[in-house]
């Protein structure tokens, strides 16, 4: 994993972009350099090959503009928060030295979000710690934990507007063709593609904040501010 601004850390292939591609093409505009860490290469899911999931996830990094795409190797279905796979995240999060890091909400239907929730939480502590694994790396604490929501809705604490960006996201996530199937819906959540999922989220968002579509995030704990004129853009 090379330097970045912000680091985004998704279970599988494509959790991150229907989450945040949106905020991805608005931070890499303003010139922020963003990188993603997949822990799982997707082998177990329904549809799509390990391989083809590693393409999609490719050309949809292409299209983000990120500057690194790692995978930890983690076993899909089967992540556990333990020594090595904490040591795997933790030697991402100190080679990257985000600012920022976004990981999944822990309550989510899939195991897997669950357990990555919970490796970010220990990891995004253990980076910036100065006698864990030394050998990792030097020790680095991103200045904020974010989270975005998965199968659950979540109440945001924040909402990214990306009314503008709604096309190019839907063009991030038609990379993943594996997992959007017109044809066959039984093995997909709620016989609901990935595409329609984060558009549903995206535009019920939106409306909440009074835009046509938003992402969804919540912060672990207060947000730190100096004073309020960020807030009156
Ligand atoms: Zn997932």
């Amino acid at each position: 994993m090379i330097a970045c601004d912000v680091l985004f850390v998704g279970p599988h292939p494509d959790d991150v972009e229907m989450a945040a591609a949106g905020t991805i093409l608005r931070l890499v505009a303003q010139g922020f350099r963003c990188g993603i860490v997949d822990c799982t290469r997707g082998e177990k899911g329904s549809r799509g090959s390990a391989a083809e999931r590693l393409l999609e996830a490719a050309a949809a990094a292409k299209l983000l503009g990120v500057v690194a795409r790692d995978n930890l190797g983690l076993a899909d279905t089967s992540v556990v928060v333990d020594d090595a796979s904490t040591r795997a995240l933790v030697a991402a999060i100190r080679a990257a030295k985000p600012r920022l890091l976004f990981a999944p909400v822990e309550r989510d239907v899939h195991p897997d979000h669950t357990a990555v929730a919970q490796l970010a939480t220990r990891s995004f502590f253990h980076a910036g710690l100065r006698n864990f694994a030394p050998e990792l790396g030097a020790p680095h604490r991103p200045r904020l934990l974010l989270r975005y929501p998965g199968n659950i809705p979540v109440e945001p604490s924040l909402a990214i507007d990306i009314s503008d960006l709604v096309d190019r996201k839907a063009e991030v996530i038609r990379c993943y063709q594996s997992q959007l199937a017109p044809n066959d819906r039984a093995h997909l959540l709620q016989s609901v593609d990935v595409l329609e999922r984060a558009q549903a989220r995206d535009r019920f968002n939106g409306m909440r904040i009074g835009c046509v579509a938003a992402e969804p995030f919540v912060i672990d704990g207060p947000l730190p501010l100096r004073d309020l004129s960020s807030l009156m853009a």
